[in-house]
C-alpha cells in the first residue's frame, strides 16, 4: 500500500498548456524548425527567423538559475526566476527555497517540480510548475 498514492480517481489538469502531466512530468515548447528557437506560447510565425513550421520538443526538467527576483506581493513573498534547460530559458516560480537573496544565487542546479493548485467544485485539480533546488 504506497502511502503517496492519495490522487485516486481525481482529475488532474495542467494550469498552463505546455506543462505535460504523468509519471514524470516536463515543459513543452514548440521549436523552430528552421532555426530551433523555442516557444511556450502558440506562435503563427517564429520571432527570430519567422519560419511558421514548429515541432513540439521535450524540454530538459533540469536547469539553472540565470536571473531571479524576489516577488514582495499577496501574503507570501516569492522567487520568480528564469532558468537555463540546457539551452531553453523557462520563466517560472522557485519553490522549496526562501524567499531572500541569501538562498538563492545564480548558477544553482534547480529541477522542475509540480504542485496543486487546488481543486474546483467537480474535483478537478489544477496542476502548476515550479523550480526547486535539486538535492
Ligand atoms: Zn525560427
Amino acid at each position: 500500500m504506497a502511502e503517496s498514492d492519495v490522487t485516486g480517481s481525481m482529475e488532474q489538469v495542467p494550469f498552463v498548456d505546455y506543462l505535460v502531466l504523468g509519471e514524470e512530468p516536463y515543459l513543452r515548447a514548440n521549436e523552430c524548425q528552421n532555426c530551433q528557437a523555442r516557444f511556450f506560447d502558440r506562435r503563427n510565425a517564429c520571432a527570430s527567423c519567422f519560419g511558421n513550421e514548429f515541432t513540439n520538443v521535450k524540454v530538459a526538467t533540469i536547469g539553472e538559475i540565470t536571473s531571479f527576483t524576489i516577488v514582495e506581493m499577496g501574503p507570501m513573498p516569492y522567487v520568480s526566476a528564469i532558468v537555463d534547460c540546457d539551452g531553453t530559458p523557462v520563466r517560472c516560480t522557485l519553490t522549496g527555497v526562501e524567499a531572500s537573496p541569501e538562498a538563492v544565487q545564480l548558477g544553482m542546479k534547480v529541477e522542475l517540480t509540480t504542485y496543486s493548485m487546488g481543486e474546483d467544485s467537480g474535483g478537478t485539480e489544477a496542476i502548476a510548475f515550479g523550480f526547486a533546488p535539486t538535492k
